[in-house]
């Protein structure tokens, strides 16, 4: 069972995760119908759900990222730097820490730049089978994989099977994805069509749901993958979480729903707090995200040509300077790492004669 302290320092994560730099107005109210769900802290929710998942070193993770950006006469074919550094930062946690082998999937068009990424967080690209040996003999992984998932819906539904069968991941992680709505049409948070050139990782997350593997999924604006588990709040609570603007005649709601929703202003930063929890609970400290990666992280999708929301590849992500991030990033690694042994200085004994 979790002592006080670290139920307070899981606490403390949750506050930093979804502080409204942008004043969105959203993140509150998603945070709150997700955290009724969990019962507990969402970092921590998330981070017990994947340590309770890695039996043994050398069992597969699948962590899917990659927003497509749909700029206005850009490539739609363009990521956001929202997504890729988070999953790269949790994917090390996992294999440094429990020798996990994750596995990444992305848009094709995407998998050279998430590569890039991953190396840039210290991972290196090699097989599955020799990701798996590496992690069964060290007890640890840098070893990775980084494979495309179909835009097909016919034949994503026929590789969501294949994902399951060929790695047997123990568990399931998106970070930052878009979900169909019930018309099977993939928004934006500003309620327009993002469908082309997305892999259609839907079918993934519910064959995973239907065949008792856990999912974790992470997201900010109310139309990623998982957000299924908080529908009602984000019809609510977002503008276009009724009625989009593309014409398809639903919202902007995902139908595809998570074992634990990680809600943060960036979604970045709750694969952050979960790597954080996941230091702590497991007494590696050393396993949240620092500072000086965060920069090298974001640098590397913005020269990959990962986009900030604003459309430029900017070291930004969703609007904020890579400044605001690795200051997150750096108290989030406080939370888990300061001692200020209030304890030692709430117990002490009264001075003899009582006075200062
Ligand atoms: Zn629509």
């Amino acid at each position: 069972l979790l002592g006080r302290e670290q139920q307070e320092r899981a606490e403390a994560i949750d506050r930093l995760l979804t502080v409204d730099f942008g004043a969105r107005g959203v993140v509150r109210h998603l945070y709150e119908a997700a955290r009724e769900v969990a019962g507990r802290p969402l970092a921590l929710a998330a981070a017990e759900t994947l340590r309770a998942a890695m039996a043994q070193p050398g069992e597969r993770v699948v962590i899917t990222t990659g927003a497509s950006s749909q700029r206005l006469g850009l490539d739609p074919n363009l990521g956001e730097t929202d997504g890729p550094p988070g999953a790269v930062a949790l994917g090390r946690a996992l294999a440094q820490g429990f020798g996990a082998v994750p596995v990444f999937l992305t848009e094709a068009h995407q998998v050279e730049s998430l590569r890039a990424v991953a190396r840039a967080g210290g991972l290196t690209t090699t097989t599955p089978e020799g990701a798996t040996r590496q992690a069964q003999h060290y007890g640890r992984s840098s070893g990775i994989v980084v494979e495309s998932f179909p835009d097909d819906p016919g034949k994503a539904s026929i590789a969501a099977k294949e994902v399951i069968q060929r790695f047997n991941p123990v568990a399931v992680v998106s970070v930052e994805r878009a979900g169909m709505n019930d018309r099977g049409v993939y928004h934006n948070s500003a309620g327009l069509n993002s469908s082309p050139a997305k892999a259609r990782l839907d079918y993934l997350l519910q064959e995973s749901i239907d065949k008792g593997i856990p999912v974790v999924a992470i997201g900010d604006g109310g139309n990623e993958l998982g957000m299924g588990l908080i529908a009602e709040a984000v019809r609510d609570h977002t503008l276009y979480g009724i009625a989009c603007r593309c014409g398809c005649g639903g919202g902007i709601v995902p139908v595809t729903r998570a074992d634990v929703l990680v809600v943060a202003t960036v979604s970045n930063w709750g694969a952050y707090g979960v790597a954080a929890v996941l230091g702590m609970l497991s007494g590696k400290p050393g396993l949240a995200h620092t500072s000086s990666a965060e920069e090298r992280l974001v640098r590397t999708a913005a020269d990959e040509g990962y986009l900030d929301t604003t459309g430029y590849t900017d070291y930004k992500v969703d609007s904020l300077p890579l400044s605001v991030h690795s200051a997150v990033v750096r108290l989030l690694e406080s939370i888990v790492t300061v001692e200020m042994d209030w304890q030692a200085h709430l117990s002490a004994p009264v001075p003899a004669d009582s006075g200062p």
